[in-house]
């Protein structure tokens, strides 16, 4: 026993030194899903403006997908607590306690909350050679092929996957879902054809619907957006479908048991970069707000993501939506 107490000590006091001349070799962040998705781009614009914040030093990007972000999430959890590895995930923190079983981490107890990052919208996108050309019309081609159809989703507990079990349960419809390690290689088997649709952010498809590689029928907010290139898209509630509303978020996590000190250095680092008009211009070009509320507060934040479970947690469980 008094060995432990001795060896607790010792790694207490190593933190403790390493806080005060925190940051001395790169930082990663852990991105829980593939390279070139909406979670991934937003870590890299963020990795770019808290760089001069945090002394010049690097901040590295380090996707660790699969899961619908339980594997990367669980890999920050367990890893040393000393500022060098944080997590960048989004809704899936309030969604999965819920909609996943036998979660391996815990969201309330596992992290130091860093502060919130931005909201993202999401879309309802389809191959382009889908032959609806409105919602409505959607709707009808859906109800014709219903399991045949192939929904991508970017995991079990990922944004998607959530935004495609609340849209088949509010349609009534079973689809088959295929699961990615991320976004980014699902729209790219959506251009080409391999599944029919799928629910994703505007990170991820302002772009390719832009350029007419997919096509895009409705937004999941609860108001019409005003980026130019989506604003004449229906919302999925004046559509029809009551109450629909999904909006996704991001957050920035730390391994509990970080010392204090790089708490408080990465949540300014953290703000800096949110004011950074170059990061907003980058965010809201995409479709997303960056936060500039009390959200950026590791308080907040944490009290936010709660309240995101206890508003999530009637939801899945009254759609039925659960997964293993
Ligand atoms: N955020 C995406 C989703 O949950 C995944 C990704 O960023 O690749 O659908």
């Amino acid at each position: 026993m008094k060995q432990l107490f001795t060896f607790v000590a010792l790694a207490v006091a190593a933190l403790a030194s390493h806080a005060s001349d925190y940051p001395s070799k790169p930082i990663s962040i852990i991105v829980p899903f593939s390279a070139g998705g909406p979670t991934d781009r937003v870590a890299r614009d963020l990795a770019e403006a808290m760089r001069k914040p945090m002394g010049g030093v690097s901040i590295v990007v380090d996707n660790v997908a699969g899961a619908g972000s339980s594997i990367g999430s669980a890999k920050a959890a367990r890893a040393t607590p000393d500022g060098y590895t944080v997590l960048l995930n989004h809704i899936g923190m309030a969604t999965m306690p819920t909609l996943v079983r036998n979660l391996p981490f815990k969201v309330d107890s596992d992290f130091e909350y860093l502060g919130m990052i931005n909201e993202v919208p999401m879309t309802l996108v389809t191959k382009p050679s889908m032959p609806a050309n409105n919602y409505k019309e959607l709707v009808t081609w859906i109800g014709q092929n219903k399991s045949s159809i192939n929904l991508g989703n970017a995991g079990v507990g990922s944004a998607s996957h959530l935004c495609g079990l609340l849209l088949q349960s509010a349609l009534q419809t079973d689809m088959t879902t295929v699961p990615y390690k991320g976004a980014a290689p699902a729209i790219t088997d959506l251009i080409g054809g391999q599944i029919d649709l799928m629910c994703d952010q505007t990170t991820n498809t302002t772009s390719q619907i832009e350029a007419k590689k997919v096509k895009a029928f409705a937004v999941t907010t609860s108001k019409r957006l005003t980026t130019p290139s989506l604003k004449d898209l229906p919302t999925l509630q004046e559509s029809g479908l009551k109450g629909f509303e999904v909006t996704i978020w991001h957050g920035l996590y730390a391994p509990k048991g970080t010392p204090p000190e790089i708490l408080a250095k990465l949540n300014s680092a953290l703000k800096t970069a949110l004011k950074d008009p170059d990061f907003i211009k980058k965010q809201e070009g995409l479709g997303a707000v960056v936060v500039a509320d009390k959200r950026m507060e590791p308080a907040e934040h944490k009290k936010f993501v709660l309240a995101e479970i206890a508003k999530w947690s009637p939801i899945i469980k009254a759609a039925g939506v659960y997964a293993d």
